[in-house]
């Protein structure tokens, strides 16, 4: 049994197929995806979808979409996670960070305004009592500085890629790191020694569907200029992505679903609570 901590399952690619390729994953062995949303605008379709197909879900407001963002969205997701505040399914507040990989958003207002949106959400997430999912890309040190300033309950630092200094001070924090689509390029070698050496209960697995394709899936540039399509990511890929994982790191699969599970229950500790209501029949 598997769970994909990171899928956006309300992407517009999974327009034509989202049930069917959720079934395809659940079929694999994918038992619980969680379902981070983007923009206010997603929010109710987030929760919405975890409800119909038995996931998890958090609401924020991503860095990529802090341009378009509006200051009372702030307001919004503060009303938006009281509403939810009894709803077993709401697991984080998410996905929030800081990206100063993007050149739009590397401008000195940019930079600013990125900063207010993660910090205020910080302050929500520590308010409602709320792990968050961060997304760190070349941000590493800034969004530890934030988590000093307003420590929240922990979370998961998705699609980790940073150094392994950086790794520690996450998880030192209460995090922990989600590994996907990126360590299945042999070339990622740096990625795959952190893979590989930092202590298991570090780590947990996600695919950031339909981004970060794994390597079987991914088209490079000349293949995408010869007119293939980047091979969209799907939490069908879970668990291959998760042999990836154990071959690095020469474990079986059993072991490490249960220890990336544990790993999610712990950091994502309402994650559990649902695991338990599901179990009791409430589903
Ligand atoms: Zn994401």
């Amino acid at each position: 049994m598997w769970i994909d901590t990171h899928c956006h399952l309300d992407a517009p690619e999974f327009e034509p197929d989202r049930a069917a390729e959720r079934a395809r994953a659940r079929a694999l062995g994918v038992q619980r995806c969680v379902l981070p949303a983007v923009q206010r605008r997603d929010w109710a379709g987030v929760q919405q979808l975890a409800q119909e197909h038995g996931d998890a879900y958090a609401l924020g407001i991503h860095p990529l979409y802090v341009p378009q963002a509006q200051l009372g969205d702030l307001d919004a997701l503060d009303q938006a996670l009281s509403d939810c505040r009894g709803d077993p399914r709401l697991v984080a507040v998410g996905e929030i960070g800081l990206d100063f990989f993007v050149p739009a958003l590397c401008t000195p207002e940019m930079r600013a305004r990125q900063w207010h949106f993660y910090s205020v959400q910080l302050q929500l997430a520590r308010r409602h009592g709320l792990p968050v999912i961060l997304h760190v890309r070349r941000s590493g040190d800034l969004l530890l500085k934030g988590l000093r300033q307003t420590v929240v309950s922990g979370g998961i630092a998705h699609a980790f890629n940073g150094s392994l200094q950086q790794a520690q001070a996450f998880t030192a924090l209460g995090f922990a790191l989600g590994f996907g689509g990126a360590m299945t390029f042999e070339r990622a070698t740096a990625l795959r020694a952190l893979a590989s050496d930092l202590p298991l209960s570090a780590l947990v697995l996600e695919t950031d569907a339909p981004d970060i394709p794994p390597q079987w899936l991914y088209r490079t540039a000349q293949e995408r200029g010869d007119g293939q399509a980047q091979g969209r990511n799907s939490p069908a890929e879970l668990p291959r992505i998760a042999q990836v994982l154990a071959q690095l790191r020469g474990l079986d699969l059993p072991a490490l679903a249960q220890a990336t599970r544990d790993n999610a229950y712990r950091v994502l500790p309402r994650l559990q609570d649902l695991a338990c209501a599901t179990i009791a029949g409430a589903r």
